[in-house]
């Protein structure tokens, strides 16, 4: 089944608002024509302006982060419906800092699965075994809990909403990634693991992204791979000249 190649720039705690309308307006220069969904997932402070200059174009602007309640005295947090009305149309959710720097339980990342769902966010549903994990055997194990707790009661007709990304915590700015090979191998897993949840045709419509040090030169092999329906790329996102080469490698430009 023909998935859409899918390119999210994560910038992490990077870029103001101004610096954000800037990039975009240089991504947009280099990508016009580009058929790839490009997403990017910038910090709160930017979603606006990043949503306002992304207007007209192909370009999905959405947040790294959310709280799992619709709003309450929860000092410091955002809300779903706070992104969306800022511009934003996804959120990423359980990244590995996330998970590792603020203690991100699988439970809590369920939660906010199910309100991004039912407050209309689009969820990128970030999963990865560290390194001790993968050397002791454990990746498989580690996937299965991640995705089967994050996804639990999510229904069959929402599924298609999800965006899976596989990002081994080895990978992640480390400058080492997992060859085609290697994340072609657990791509297939996690697609198992969909297809157990949902149904082995939902799970052929659900996208499933590699994350971990991607670059313009690794980039064309990865998503040759049957189940790599694109990229989540961290440092080489943070300059659009870099972007924009990923993006054309992904599409043989
Ligand atoms: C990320 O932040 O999700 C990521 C994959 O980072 P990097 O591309 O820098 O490894």
């Amino acid at each position: 089944m023909a998935r859409d190649l899918i390119v999210i720039g994560n910038w992490k705690m990077y870029k103001t608002s101004r610096e954000a309308s800037n990039y975009i307006e240089h991504l947009l220069s280099k990508i016009e024509g580009c058929k790839a969904s490009v997403f990017l997932a910038v910090p709160f402070t930017s979603i606006s302006s990043a949503a306002a200059s992304a207007r007209q174009a192909k370009l999905e602007v959405g947040a790294q982060n959310m709280n799992d309640a619709r709003d309450g005295a929860f000092t410091g947090e955002i809300a779903a419906l706070m992104l969306k009305e800022a511009g934003a149309t996804f959120v990423l959710l359980g990244h590995s800092e996330r998970r590792r720097i603020f203690g991100e339980s699988d439970a809590f990342i369920h939660r906010k699965v199910l309100r991004a769902l039912a407050d209309d966010l689009r969820p990128v549903l970030c999963v990865g075994e560290t390194l001790d994990e993968r050397s002791g055997g454990e990746t498989e194990e580690v996937l299965k809990r991640q995705i089967e707790t994050a996804l639990a009661d999510v229904p069959e007709e929402k599924a298609g909403e999800v965006i899976l990304a596989y990002e081994p915590v080895w990978a992640i700015g480390t400058g080492k990634n997992a060859t085609p090979e290697m994340a072609q191998e657990v791509h297939a897993f996690c697609r198992a693991c969909l297809a157990d949840l949902f149904g082995k045709r939902k799970a052929g419509q659900i996208s499933i992204l590699y994350g971990g040090s991607v670059k313009p030169e690794n980039v064309r092999s990865l998503v040759s791979e049957k189940d790599i329906d694109g990229v989540l790329v961290g440092g080489a996102a943070l300059d659009p000249e870099t972007l924009a080469e990923i993006i054309q490698q992904c599409e043989g430009i």
